[in-house]
């Protein structure tokens, strides 16, 4: 065991991404990369990181910001909850442990939107904290070393292998747990064939000693999306378009184009908007969450007058100042073509 802890460290000594939040080791920097990464892949991640950093520069002023600047800054991201809970956690943090981000396990696993997984990539990254983070990645390359038959979204099998890395974690904790997790997003990939033949690990590696490793771990056993449908309105008037705030749960406080359940069609559409002047079909759109999967018509409809209920801004305001979630922009792509 020690041999390939030993032989992963030092793969990751020469092999490890230079990433701007890799520059020093600043809990704030460390943070916000954390959490920009729970679902989204770094080479996305990197341009919105340094523009919130830019933006952003502290806890402090992480802690003012207006809701709408964040979001805004999120824009594209998605999982919004994640630059709500960063505010409520600066707030916390100014509050409750002057103005420092704290540096130890359980008082960062306190902060709002903080996990396990987080807390102990923090801990160790910036604290040399003995705490392991375990995520997809961290899952698929154990159970690909061990040869292990297991379904990695389930809760249980999570602190196994928590628990389990608990024990041969070394003295450098922080590298350790970077190093599994670049292993598995770059090497031990997830979908496709894993490359092997470029693995530190590869003898010792079980799952490729049995040729396993394409079939382990085990697909999950999750159950399937909710799918809902949705006709989008992109009503305009003069050179202004509707918008309306979000207030459920999902993408709550974003803003969105009018739209309701349900595929409407032009008819439909004609005697809904009577005032209208011109309607066209516009794009199509499918998008994924977590739990759900949208299927979004839209129609483009222009107005003698403004409907009551709705903010009306052009489409330079849209850029500037709200922040629309990615589900709608392709929709607000097709209006900026109009
Ligand atoms: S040898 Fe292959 S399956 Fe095993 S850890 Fe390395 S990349 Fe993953």
């Amino acid at each position: 065991m020690k041999n390939y802890v030993t032989l992963l460290l030092n793969w990751f000594l020469e092999n490890r991404r230079e990433l701007p939040w890799r520059k020093d080791i600043n809990p704030y920097h460390v943070w916000i990369s954390e959490v920009m990464l729970q679902q989204t892949k770094i080479d996305k991640v990197i341009h919105y990181y340094n523009n919130f950093i830019q933006e952003i520069p502290d806890i402090k002023s992480l802690s003012e910001i207006s809701d709408d600047k964040l979001l805004k800054l999120w824009e594209g991201l998605g999982y919004y909850s994640r630059a709500r809970n960063l505010k409520k956690a600066a707030i916390m943090i100014m509050n409750n442990f002057h103005g420092e981000f704290p540096d130890n396990y359980d008082s960062i696993l306190s902060l709002p939107g903080i996990g396990e997984y987080t807390a102990g990539a923090i801990a160790s990254i910036c604290f040399q904290l003995p705490e392991v983070s375990v995520d997809g990645n961290t899952m698929r390359v154990f159970c690909r070393l061990y040869n292990l038959d297991l379904d990695i979204s389930s809760l249980q099998v999570r602190k196994t292998i928590a628990s389990k890395l608990r024990n041969i974690l070394p003295e450098k904790s922080g590298d350790f747990n970077q190093a599994i997790m670049e292993l598995g997003e770059t090497i031990c990939l997830p979908n496709g064939i894993p490359k092997c033949s470029k693995c530190p690990l590869c003898y010792c590696c079980q799952a490729h000693v049995n040729q396993n490793e394409t079939l382990i771990p085990r697909k999950s056993t999750r159950g399937e999306k909710l799918e809902e449908e949705y006709t989008i309105f992109l009503l305009k008037y003069k050179n202004k378009y509707a918008l309306h705030k979000r207030q459920t749960n999902l993408l709550k406080n974003m803003w969105e184009f009018p739209n309701e359940t349900g595929f409407f069609t032009y008819d439909e559409i004609k005697e809904k908007f009577k005032d209208s002047v011109y309607i066209e079909m516009g794009p199509t759109n499918t998008h994924i969450f977590s739990h759900q999967k949208w299927f979004m018509n839209s129609y483009f409809i222009e107005v003698k007058k403004k409907i009551d209920g709705y903010v009306w801004a052009t489409i330079e305001e849209i850029n500037l100042n709200y922040a629309i979630p990615t589900a709608f922009m392709p929709f607000f792509d097709y209006i900026k073509t109009k």
